[in-house]
């Protein structure tokens, strides 16, 4: 965009959101290259209250104005944020975590290795692993689900949307509105240099189905009670070649069929249920995602066998392991995502990716599962050159080309 001269005059409002934006990201690099309204929106159900603002002749300058203040806040903050020393990467890699695989860490061998789909899951079972609190936040509704039902400012509201929302529900799951599909893979890994994932096709660790890259923590990290916290990374959490270790990748959506019902309202200009519909496909994504990775935890990869945790624990993730998603703190990185959609055949479940590396359906999630007991989210942050050069050469990719993916975690 900052090269582009066709950003250059326009006075299109420009919406920005999705879950790898921020308002921090909107008003320091986007902002300063565009010269119409640009607002960053939290959650595309927002979007018709800001397009109200924008469009209303009376809100219009004043709204503007507001959101200017407030970018030229975020960017002051960030400025003063942008000195934070960074190691470099040789230090950051001398200072990771050194995690062990032995013992209870042992890894765990999945009981198959390869890919398995589950098509058209049963939609009633998922919506039992729905997580109730992000829908109210989707509607600018602040609070813990159940709690907020009963909240003293929201809770009336809350209550009225929440029913609302368990009616179309029903008709979602009767009437087959929409189809889940997803798909895992479980496969032999290993760490390979100290950042990267080599990912085989099969047991013999001869061929490599493709190599993660991972992006490794630079920020000066604290010592706690006397314990220096470690730079780290995801490769950290896979074995070095001579141990055997494993992981997974997932996509699943809850969103295949939702264009003929959301072309349905829109005809109807009943903006309210389509907003509704998508939130719910989303959500069902979230809770199918949650479901599959209690199923391979369980069963397919087996390394918690024994694990019995209810609905709320499984929301706190109080399960072992983690599921990272591309594009999220620990791996900011989406240029992974064709890799891992070729290796999981995604297209065959009707998951595909646009040019930007955006899933389609929307309603989607993707990732990877890490079974490490120790393996826990973590955030990147801002990296330095020398991390983003030496990725560029291990990949055989320029440096141009990274740096306009990475933008966001470049100081
Ligand atoms: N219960 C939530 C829901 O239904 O919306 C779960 C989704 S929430 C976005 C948490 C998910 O985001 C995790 O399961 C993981 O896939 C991803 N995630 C969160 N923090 C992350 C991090 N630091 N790095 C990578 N992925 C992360």
């Amino acid at each position: 965009m900052q090269r582009d001269p066709y950003f250059q005059g326009q006075q299109m409002p420009l919406l920005i959101g999705g879950a790898t934006t921020s308002r921090a990201h909107t008003a320091v690099k986007i902002a300063p290259h565009y010269d119409g309204p640009i607002v960053y929106v939290a959650d595309a159900s927002r979007s018709v209250t800001v397009m109200q603002n924008l469009l209303t002749p009376e809100t219009r300058g004043a709204y503007l104005a507001e959101i200017q203040a407030d970018y030229e806040k975020a960017r002051t903050q960030h400025a003063n944020k942008k000195g934070t020393p960074l190691l470099t990467i040789a230090q950051a890699r001398a200072n990771k975590a050194s995690l062990t695989f032995t013992g209870s860490n042992t890894p765990v061998k999945p009981k198959f290795i390869g890919r398995r789909e589950i098509k058209n899951f049963d939609l009633s079972i998922i919506a039992q692993y729905i997580d109730w609190t992000p829908f109210f936040q989707t509607w600018d509704l602040a609070g813990f689900y159940p709690a907020i039902l009963k909240d003293d400012v929201v809770g009336e509201a809350a209550t009225k949307l929440f029913s609302e929302a368990q009616a179309m529900l029903k008709k979602i799951i009767d009437g087959r509105w929409l189809t889940a599909n997803g798909v895992l893979a479980l496969h032999p890994a290993n760490r390979i240099g100290d950042d990267d994932i080599e990912i085989y096709t099969d047991e013999t660790r001869k061929e490599v189905a493709f190599t993660y890259y991972g992006m490794r923590q630079q920020t000066v990290k604290p010592v706690i009670d006397g314990m220096q916290r470690p730079n780290q990374c995801l490769a950290d959490f896979i074995a070095p070649k001579g141990i055997d270790d494993y992981i997974g990748l997932f996509a699943v959506t809850g969103g295949l069929g939702i264009e003929k019902h959301e072309q349905r309202f829109e005809a109807a200009h009943d903006d309210y249920s389509s907003i509704m519909l998508k939130a719910l496909a989303d959500r069902l994504a979230e809770a199918f995602a949650e479901y599959l990775h209690e199923r391979v935890r369980t069963d397919f990869w087996g390394y918690a066998t024994g694990e019995n945790l209810s609905k709320e624990a499984l929301i706190k993730e109080e399960y072992l392991g983690i599921r990272p998603a591309p594009g999220y703190p620990a791996c900011p990185d989406h240029t992974v995502k064709p890799d891992m959609f070729h290796l999981l055949q995604a297209e065959s479940i009707g998951m595909e990716l646009t040019e930007s590396f955006a899933m389609y359906p929307g309603a989607a999630v993707s990732g990877f599962y890490f079974a490490h007991p120790e393996s826990k989210y973590f955030s990147v942050d801002k990296i330095g050159v020398d991390q983003l050069e030496d990725m560029a050469k291990r990949r055989g990719l320029t440096k141009a080309y990274l740096e306009r993916w990475l933008a966001p975690n470049l100081s």
